[in-house]
């Protein structure tokens, strides 16, 4: 007689946030998917909907408020997860009904809380789970996250005490898995956690044994510089983001000039005047790091930096804020995102005297966006008439001229962060992932235009 096969429960999955909460997102349905559970693109069609939060700023709350609404009026069997779980008494006094909350990393507490819920269908016909667990990116990029938590305590965030301090993965871990994601697929590497820099001081940058087909049973360090190394092997773009400016990030910068990693970074530099980073607690707060970026360039001159800047700190003066403007004249920064500093609930910066009126943070904002996009555009207009390596994420239909266009991105471009390169004239054999020549035609304040260059 034939084996009845049951059918899964499904899931539902709303993720909100940072890349960092994406990627547990794609470390809960991994596991729940090698537990025999489908997922649901649609709350009609779930059994269960998870919504995994962002507690970040007030204004994410609320974000994951209305999330947590939606999925209940829809649906109305709602798990919530990730940094909001922590506040669960206020998630319970608004929607009562929810059938658990747990908080960020608790992994098995979200999946238990899945299996009561939805008690899973178990048998030898479940599906497998892919080589590289399932991704919510696409196929084409993977986030890697190498560390969980943070030690420093800068005034304005809440992180440390949602997250705990530093707790770094073991670096034959984290190779492993890139090397799985590389196999399957992945060309474009983006390296994340809270401090990339810091990855490793836990665990006393102790070596592992890196098996695997590109390891062959070598030594690495847990220490960025040793991974930074090890990753440029894999033979695919390999991002950093979250680094802070400690001095062995010296180290990377000549890996970037021979092409080994990307040369890109992600620095959030916050602040640069000394008073206001004094008062942020930043780390790696120092008055070199302006020569410090010089002597980059000068290794490396195609490095991209991308950055954000609060504006309206408690204290900030017009001369704090206009000495911002001044160093980011000098430091040319590429790529910079602003944000009108926001009271955390629990953030020791909520205590500071010298509060700046909204319509004050408002025009600080205003200048700031005008200062870095005039920037943007000129070292953008720089690179027309070059010819640059670029990743193809999305191909449009042909036009009435039979023209196809695509939605690319040059190695100065992280995914969803930043701008893009829009090509024209591309040949029908080219496929979302493929990394190709194109020249550049145009440019405006974020994003490139050309046409791959034919041969
Ligand atoms: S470095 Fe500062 S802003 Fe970043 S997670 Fe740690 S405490 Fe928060």
């Amino acid at each position: 007689m034939a084996t009845a096969i049951p059918s899964p429960p499904k899931v539902g999955m709303v993720s909100l946030g940072c890349p960092k909460a994406l990627v547990d997102s794609e470390r809960i349905l991994t596991q729940l998917r090698s537990d025999g559970y489908q997922m649901s693109p649609d709350y009609s069609g779930a059994d269960v909907v998870l919504v995994n939060t962002c507690g970040f700023l007030d204004s994410a709350k609320e974000e994951s408020l209305e999330a947590i609404g939606e999925a209940m009026a829809e649906n109305g069997r709602v798990i919530v997860t990730g940094c909001m779980g922590n506040e669960a008494d206020t998630i319970m006094e608004r929607f009562p009904e929810v059938l658990a909350v747990t908080g960020a990393h608790q992994y098995e507490d979200v999946v238990t809380a899945v299996h009561a819920a939805a008690p899973a269908a178990r048998g030898a016909f479940v599906d497998l789970v892919p080589d590289a667990g399932l991704k919510l990116t696409p196929r084409h990029y993977s986030y890697l996250k190498i560390s969980e938590g943070c030690n420093h305590r800068c005034s304005f965030c809440i992180i440390p005490s949602l997250r705990g301090d530093l707790v770094s993965r073991r670096p034959d871990a984290i190779l492993r898995e890139a090397e799985k994601l590389v196999a399957n697929g992945t060309k474009e590497l983006l390296v994340i956690s809270q401090d990339t820099s810091a990855y490793g001081v836990d665990i006393r940058h102790q070596p592992q044994i890196w098996n695997g087909p590109i390891g062959q049973g070598r030594e690495v360090r847990a220490h960025m510089t040793d991974l930074a190394v090890a990753l440029g092997e894999l033979g695919v773009w390999t991002r950093l983001h979250y680094v802070y400016p400690y001095p062995h990030v010296d180290k990377v910068i000549p890996l970037m000039a021979e092409g080994k990693i990307t040369p890109y970074l992600d620095i959030p530099f916050q602040h640069a005047a000394p008073n206001v980073l004094k008062r942020m607690k930043r780390p790696a707060n120092e008055a070199k790091v302006l020569q410090r970026v010089k002597n980059w360039r000068d290794i490396c001159p195609d490095l991209t930096i991308r950055s954000t800047f609060v504006v309206g700190f408690p204290g900030e003066t017009e001369e704090d804020f206009q000495y911002l403007l001044d160093w980011l004249e000098e430091a040319q920064l590429d790529r910079v995102g602003g944000f009108r500093f926001e009271p955390v609930e629990g953030a020791a910066a909520n205590a500071l005297d010298g509060a700046v009126p909204e319509e004050v943070k408002e025009e600080r904002y205003q200048r700031l966006m005008e200062k870095t996009a005039a920037i943007s555009a000129a070292r953008l207009q720089a690179k027309v008439g070059r010819t640059l390596p670029v990743i193809i994420d999305e191909i449009g239909a042909p036009d009435e001229d039979g023209d196809i266009g695509a939605t690319a991105r040059s190695q100065a471009d992280a995914p969803e962060i930043d701008g893009n390169v829009f090509l024209r004239n591309i040949s029908a054999d080219v496929a979302v992932g493929d990394i190709i020549d194109a020249e550049i035609e145009d440019a405006d304040a974020h994003d490139l235009f050309g046409a791959p260059v034919t041969v």
